[in-house]
């Protein structure tokens, strides 16, 4: 039995890697994730045949709980609420790590729980793997129920400073190995095991609770990657191979993710962590830029947007965080189909942080059934905008604000934009000339080329749609 379990752990395993594989570009993502699914309906399967489950009922009764609330979690969870969505599942994934590691703890002692102080042996890897899995179980935990409440507004988007912030957890930190090392020396101090418990609980608050609202999908990105590291020493704990494996996994690509959305974002990850420390500006919409530009802007109406768009060949339509509010993604397929139709060539250009997760724009139009190959990266677009006739750029602002390329000032200086003002004529579709994401004005609806197309992005693609096919 012991190696039918390993044998089907190891392909279970090899399923995951096919899956993450897959998964890295959208032609291949709903293989990825069926093939994920069935490498973990395996894991699931083959665990509870192992003659070491002694009872099933808190199994189930653990697993109705658990798919009830998950399922009504992803039922009543808007798109754009997705972050939080996912820390809070990182937070959970903590928790369990940090549940198990203690409970493993208690199990470990012969005593228990009869004179639980008397000395007894716990292997030193076994005692390492314990703590380590309490202190990033804990941090997780605590760390992401904070990023949770800050992107759901619950708790403050602002960066929290105080004196000392940075000493002070570098001490918790300290104390945490110092504390862990005598219990792998002295696994009865078991006293000591829950105050590292507790320490490490406090500090996942304290190392979260600084870093800015802004920052928090960053944030967020790199608790994941903690919750499989978390996940991976209590593989250690319980000598599981198929949970240290997916943990890894899920650990190497959370950092993989969070080092593409710094880049993404001109963010380095010393920058995020340490929150408070970040230099003025950087952190996202408490510091919006000084210089705001000035000057007319020109606005559209539907016609005569249809008319413009009669007379030209090539269209390049830019998506935002304003389509996904919109629920805009439907509307623009029927937009980029009837252009086409008319014979133009229609792409559409993704930029790594449109929207407000990574992928956000890519899953709206693929649920909206936009062939794939017209979505072009940054890199793949960025020097064909100058032989654009026309951009359509539709509730996107940060990404294609061209303070970025030159403004020293800006907030969200150095970060790598769509270069849409090179193209002939750029129009940008929102409600008002309100502030993204950044907090700071768009100097790019100023520009000479430039033409304001206002209204919300499901009403105006529509009434453009319309319009054209009544011309
Ligand atoms: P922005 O947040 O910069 O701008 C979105 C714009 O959409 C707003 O200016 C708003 O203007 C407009 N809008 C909102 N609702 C509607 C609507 N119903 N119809 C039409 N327009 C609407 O979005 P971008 O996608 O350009 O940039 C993403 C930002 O988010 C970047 O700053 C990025 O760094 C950040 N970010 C992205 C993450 C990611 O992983 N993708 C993660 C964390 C942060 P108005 O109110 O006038 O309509």
């Amino acid at each position: 039995m012991k190696i039918a379990i390993e044998i089907t752990y190891l392909v279970s395993s090899i399923l995951f890697i096919m899956g993450i594989k897959n998964l890295s570009s959208p032609k291949t993502a709903r293989k990825g994730n069926l093939y994920a699914a069935i490498g973990m309906f395996l894991a699931i399967a083959v665990t509870l045949l192992d003659q070491q489950v002694m009872t099933y009922e808190w199994i189930i009764i653990g697993a109705l709980i658990g798919s009830i609330v998950g399922w009504l979690l992803a039922i009543k969870t808007p798109m754009t609420g997705m972050p939080q969505m996912v820390g809070m599942l990182n937070g959970f994934g903590g928790g369990a790590s940090l549940l198990v590691a203690l409970s493993e703890y208690y199990k470990k002692n012969p005593n228990y729980p009869v004179d639980f102080g008397l000395p007894f042996n716990l292997p030193v890897h076994e005692g390492a793997a314990i703590i380590l899995s309490l202190l990033i179980g804990g941090v997780t935990f605590t760390g992401s129920m904070i990023a949770f409440g800050k992107l759901q507004g619950i708790v403050t988007g602002k960066v929290v400073k105080y004196p000392l912030q940075h000493p002070f957890n570098a001490l918790l930190l300290l104390f945490v190995v110092v504390a862990g090392v005598f219990v792998v020396l002295n696994p009865s101090l078991m006293s000591l095991v829950l105050i590292i418990t507790l320490v490490s609980l406090v500090l996942g608050v304290l190392l979260v609770l600084p870093i800015g609202g802004a920052d928090m999908p960053v944030a967020i990105s790199l608790l994941n990657s903690y919750s499989g590291l978390a996940g991976s020493m209590t593989g250690f704990i319980l000598g599981n191979n198929e949970l240290i494996i997916a943990g890894a996994l899920v650990g190497a690509s959370g950092i993989i993710l969070t080092n593409i959305m710094c880049k993404a974002m001109n963010r380095s990850l010393m920058n995020v962590v340490l929150g408070g420390w970040a230099t003025a500006g950087s952190s996202g919409p408490a510091a919006a830029s000084t210089t705001s530009p000035k000057g007319d802007v020109k606005s559209i109406d539907s016609e005569e947007l249809a008319m413009l768009l009669d007379s030209v060949s090539s269209v390049v339509i830019v998506p935002g965080y304003g389509m996904a509010v919109g629920q805009a993604q439907h509307a623009v397929r029927d937009l980029a189909n009837i252009l086409e139709k008319k014979g133009i060539k229609v792409r559409f250009a993704i930029h790594p942080v449109a929207g407000r997760m990574p992928g956000h724009m890519n899953v709206l139009l693929a649920e909206a059934q936009v062939p794939y190959d017209k979505l072009l990266s940054m890199e793949d677009i960025n020097d064909d905008f100058a032989n654009t006739d026309v951009v359509i750029v539709i509730g996107a602002n940060d990404v294609v604000n061209p303070a970025a390329r030159h403004d020293q000032s800006s907030p969200i200086y150095g970060m790598p934009i769509l270069n849409v003002d090179y193209a002939k004529t750029v129009i940008i579709n929102k409600r008002s000339m309100n502030v993204g994401y950044a907090g700071i004005d768009n100097e790019l609806f100023y520009y000479p080329n430039a033409l304001m197309y206002f209204g919300d992005s499901k009403d105006a693609i529509s009434k453009l749609v319309t319009e054209i096919k009544n011309l």
